[in-house]
């Protein structure tokens, strides 16, 4: 019987699904919105019917698991969202037995950003490594960490929070209560501050600073060169600490790359002894926004691999 698994990419605004086998080809993929005015229950439900759905359309297969990707932190023992900036209604909810007891299928929970710096390792820019870090750019900055393959969680599953690595001392005020955390400082959100402070206008949206840049505006040009820079300054760091071959970027942001990689590489270069001693790449990553997705599916393959590994030790040593 052939086998596959599900991912499941829950977000503030879309909620997608898909079937997948462990070669990464994608049986049936469901796509809808997310919808919180709902309440936390409605959402609940609508990601139980994409999975049945999707069992349904795979009728005769055998389901591996579930993989759901969240944003927010997870604590990855308990199966709970400690607290999710996009989806308040789901803080400390047990989201994992909630739907495993509704379902009786296996459910994996992964934070979004680190499951899709694993959708890349699977399948995407990552595949010929075990160790990657990814940067999402977006409103905000998510980090994920692969070390020998598996996501890096920390203790409590909270490790990989690189938006919030701080990258200007006394910079701008976070959410998260510090100052200066590199996603004020080089997420779309951050290109928008930093134009409205050059005067390029108080509705400008990262695109049109984009534009601007592209049509030779000095002023917009800066605002990617110091976000280049502040990038730079952290992936230095995270060179430093990982020595890992590579470190990708996703997000919107990437279509202004030539913009802002120049002075980042330039930093990188000036702030990493390691990065000009060790053959290290920084480039874009591949799977957009479907890595995430990817991600998630992988999981129970994932699981599956360890335990099926371990099992074949346990037995190779006679015991
Ligand atoms: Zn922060």
């Amino acid at each position: 019987m052939a086998e596959y698994s599900i991912g499941v990419d829950l977000g503030g605004t879309n909620l997608r699904a898909a079937a997948i086998r462990g070669d990464g080809a994608i049986l049936n993929k469901i796509s809808g919105t997310t919808d919180l005015h709902e309440g936390r229950d409605a959402v609940i439900a609508d990601i139980i019917n994409a999975i049945n759905k999707l069992k349904e359309q795979c009728e005769g297969e055998r389901l591996l698991g579930v993989g759901i990707g969240v944003p927010g932190f997870i604590l990855m023992e308990e199966g709970i969202i400690v607290g999710s900036n996009n989806m308040p209604g789901f803080d400390n909810f047990p989201i994992r037995d909630d739907i495993e007891g509704k379902l009786g299928t296996p459910i994996f929970l992964e934070n979004d950003a680190n499951a899709a710096a694993l959708g890349e390792k699977w399948i995407g820019a990552g595949r010929e490594v075990h160790d990657l870090i990814l940067l999402t750019l977006g409103t905000g900055i998510g980090g994920g960490i692969i070390s020998g393959g598996r996501v890096l969680h920390g203790f409590v599953g909270m490790a990989g929070e690189l938006g919030h690595i701080t990258v200007v001392p006394d910079g701008n005020p976070c959410g998260c209560g510090n100052f200066g955390c590199l996603e004020k400082h080089a997420s779309a959100t951050a290109i928008v501050a930093m134009a409205r402070m050059l005067q390029l206008g108080d509705d400008i949206t990262s695109e049109q600073v984009y534009k601007l840049a592209k049509d030779g505006n000095e002023r917009a040009k800066m605002v990617f060169h110091t976000m280049g820079t502040n990038l730079g300054v952290a992936l230095a760091t995270l060179i430093n600490i990982f020595n890992f071959p590579l470190y990708l970027l996703s997000g919107g942001v990437l279509a202004a790359w030539d913009l802002f990689a120049p002075t980042m590489m330039a930093e990188i270069e000036k702030r990493s002894f390691t990065f000009r001693n060790a053959k290290t790449v920084v480039t874009k990553a591949t799977l957009g926004n479907q890595a995430g997705l990817f991600g998630a599916a992988y999981l129970p393959l994932q699981q599956r691999a360890i335990s099926t590994l371990s099992e074949s030790r346990l037995s190779g040593s006679g015991l």
